[in-house]
This record gives C-alpha cells, structure tokens and sequence, in this order.
C-alpha cells in the first residue's frame, strides 16, 4: 500500500461502508496536543466526506495527567481506552520530570497504556518521498525507494523483565535488568510480520543478536518454525549490529524487518534519518483481534514532546496524520479512506507547504497550516 505502508492487517469490517468510529485521544504534552489537533481534524474530514459517524472523546495522558490527577496513566483513562474501538496518541513529556524516578515520570503512562491495551506489535513504517530526498543526510540514491515496516515486539523482553532495579545493598551499587521471551509472545508477532511480508514484497528479515543472548537463540528458533506457514515469504536473519549499519549502508534492501522490543527501539530512530525528519514517522501498536473484526489499535506519531519547538506552532503534523490514516485502514478497515489520506500527504508534500524541519524553499508553513493543507486535498 502507498502512504503508510501498513497496508496488510486487513480487517473484516472492509465491506461495511459507514461505521461508527469511536475514538479516543489523548494529546498527552507538548506538541503532542498541536499534532493531534491537526490529525483529529484530517479525521473528521474523512468522516464527514465518507459519512460515517465519528464520537472523539479526550482523556489523559502523561505530565498533563500527572499536573490533574497525581499520575501518569489514570484508572479513568484506562477505563476510556477499553472502551474505545481506537486510541490516538500524541506525545508524552515535560522537562520538569527530567530527574524523576522512572516510575513517576510522564512516560511511564506509556507502558502503562500499551500494556493495559495489550498491544503486542508495534508497526513502524518507513518510506522516502521523492519531495523530501534532500531532507535526509543520506545520498539520494541510497534513500530513494525506501519502502519497509519495522515491526517491534511492544510487550515484552528487557523493558517489562523482572528481576530489575538499582541496589545499594551491597559492596557497591549494582543494577539488574532481565531481557526475558516466552516462545508465545515470539510467535504472535511473528504471524502479524509474516501475514504483512505476504502483502507486500514478501521479504522477511528478522533480526536478532543470537550469537550472545538465548533470547534470540529462541527468537530465531521460533522465527523458523513459524515461517512453514509462510513458504511465499522469504527469511533471512540478521545479527542486530549489522542490521544497524545495513539500514544506513543499504536500506532499499529491507520490506518487513521483525525484531524484539529494545532492538526494535533502537533501530526504528534510524528510519527518522531515512524519512527526512522523526515529524513524519507514523506508528500503529496492534493487539489482538476484536470480536467485531478489527485489530485492537494504538496509533501514535513516533516523535516525542519536543519540548525544544512545543507550544510555536512550527511541529510537523505529518506523523500524527499517518497515524489516523494507519488507524482508518486497521482499526476499521478503510482502506479507501486511509489511501485518501496519504494521497493529500504525498500531494502537500509535492507542493511544498511543509514544517521548518523539512527545509521548505520559502516560508515554512505552521502546523495548523500543514493540517488545513491537508484537509483541503482529501
Ligand atoms: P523528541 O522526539 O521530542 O525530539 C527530538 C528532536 O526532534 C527535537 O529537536 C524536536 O524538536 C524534533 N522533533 C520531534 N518531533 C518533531 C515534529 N513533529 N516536528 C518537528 N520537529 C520535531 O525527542 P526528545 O527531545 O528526546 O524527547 C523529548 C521528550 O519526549 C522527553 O520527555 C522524552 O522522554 C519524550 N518522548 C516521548 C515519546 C512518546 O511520547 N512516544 C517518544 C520519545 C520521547
């Protein structure tokens, strides 16, 4: 699929064509609030164009959580996350929290709601655009093309294992994280990479650092066994430090790349370099399979609050409008819809009215500009 490039997890309510989208946002910090105002306004287009009925309700997440309620991930908005067919995310943050403990600190409220979401794979795509060659410190020639999704195990391994923490107790301090994978939680987001290979150029690439760490002797041991189900797809392993230099070296050469949580975190930041700037990135998290037929959906902008820029109108809206397009296509099936939107993107995009940190040729437009460019080509 052009655009996102998430196209592949198709839901079964494609034949319904008009629904009831029942969204929550959460703007979270910073420009996360200005970036989730632009894409809630590219929703509501699409609703209204396609007629279908549309309830946003807002909750919160966050350092704005935290200022109203004492905490990052309030039990109210866990219970409104359940409760929606889909979640929009802004960005959470504030430099305020900078020294907090980990667990007092905004983006706590992060791993809160994916875990209560249970959003197991993350889908990061990563394409050029022929617009925003020169954005990127790359040769042209290396970038131009780039067509992939990483796909980043979401809700296990070194984040989430326990034994962890920093001790005193001892001859001197020391601290323990455990990097830990149930063949169960390897293979569910195996199929989700593997059912999206078959729908794109059925290149599988699945990276792992199995020649130190026994979680990846797993990974790969399950990667294997999972592919018999996809003999269409083709499987290769690479070892994680030469996935990091390939993506620079060579990135046309990847379509899926599947990967476990932090190696996933890690790799992903090197399609900010790729796209031109972090601003355009999109994020879908996926979970499970709802009764009704869609995928449960998380969709986020892969940037952070950018406290740098927050609050001046100058963030691009790009990434949080390519989510809402991600969401269109997975939460509800949309196919046309999502396609409509990466098609005003591409064209804003094309005729140049973009954000500061792609390095327009003349006047850089404001985010509400982008926004408003954007509905006005839908
Ligand atoms: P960041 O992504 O917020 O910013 C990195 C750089 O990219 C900054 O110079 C910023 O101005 C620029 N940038 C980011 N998004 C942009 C956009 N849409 N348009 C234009 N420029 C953009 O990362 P950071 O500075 O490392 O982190 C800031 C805060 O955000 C921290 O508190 C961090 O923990 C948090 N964070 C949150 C998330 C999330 O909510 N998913 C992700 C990453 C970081």
């Amino acid at each position: 699929m052009p655009g996102t490039g998430v196209g592949g997890l198709s839901s079964e309510q494609g034949d319904r064509s008009v629904l009831n989208l029942n969204v929550l946002v959460l703007p979270g910090d910073g420009i996360g609030t200005e970036v989730t105002g632009e894409a809630v306004k590219v929703l509501r287009v699409v609703a209204s164009k396609w007629g279908h009925q549309l309830t946003i309700r807002e909750g919160l997440l966050g350092g704005i959580a935290i200022h109203k309620t004492g905490t990052p991930f309030p039990a109210e908005t866990e219970k409104l996350s359940l409760a929606a067919d889909s979640v929009l995310m802004g960005a959470v943050g504030l430099p305020e929290f900078d020294n907090a403990p980990p667990e007092t600190r905004p983006e706590r409220g992060l791993l809160g709601i994916r875990k209560a979401m249970g959003v197991f794979a993350n889908l990061r795509p990563v394409r050029s655009y022929k617009a925003l060659l020169n954005s990127s410190p790359l040769k042209n020639e290396l970038v131009d093309g780039v067509d992939m999704i990483i796909v980043r195990e979401l809700n296990g391994g070194i984040y989430y294992g326990t034994p962890r923490g920093v001790y005193d107790d001892g001859p001197e301090p020391y601290a323990v994280n455990t990097m830990a994978y149930t063949k169960s939680e390897i293979e569910r987001v195996t199929r989700m990479g593997f059912e999206l290979a078959r729908k794109r150029r059925k290149k599988m690439m699945s990276v792992d650092k199995s020649n130190v760490l026994e979680c990846s002797q797993l990974w790969r041991r399950v990667v294997v066994e999972v592919a018999a189900d996809y003999p269409d797809v083709a499987l290769e392993h690479i070892l994680v430090d030469n996935c990091a230099m390939q993506l620079i070296l060579n990135p046309k050469r990847f379509d899926v790349v599947l990967t476990e949580n932090m190696f996933g975190d890690i790799l992903s930041d090197e399609g900010a370099v790729l796209a031109g700037s972090i601003g355009m990135l999109p994020s879908a998290s996926i979970g499970a399979k709802k009764p009704s037929g869609a995928w449960t959906g998380l969709y986020e902008p892969v940037h952070g609050s950018a406290p740098d820029i927050a609050g001046q109108n100058k963030a691009n809206p790009f990434g949080a409008i390519g989510s809402v397009a991600a969401m269109l296509e997975y939460s509800f099936g949309l196919t046309e819809e999502a396609a409509a939107v990466n098609r005003a993107m591409e064209l804003v995009l094309n005729g140049g009215k973009v954000t500061a940190d792609l390095k327009p040729a003349g006047t850089p437009a404001t985010t509400e500009q982008v926004g408003e460019y954007v509905c006005q080509a839908i």
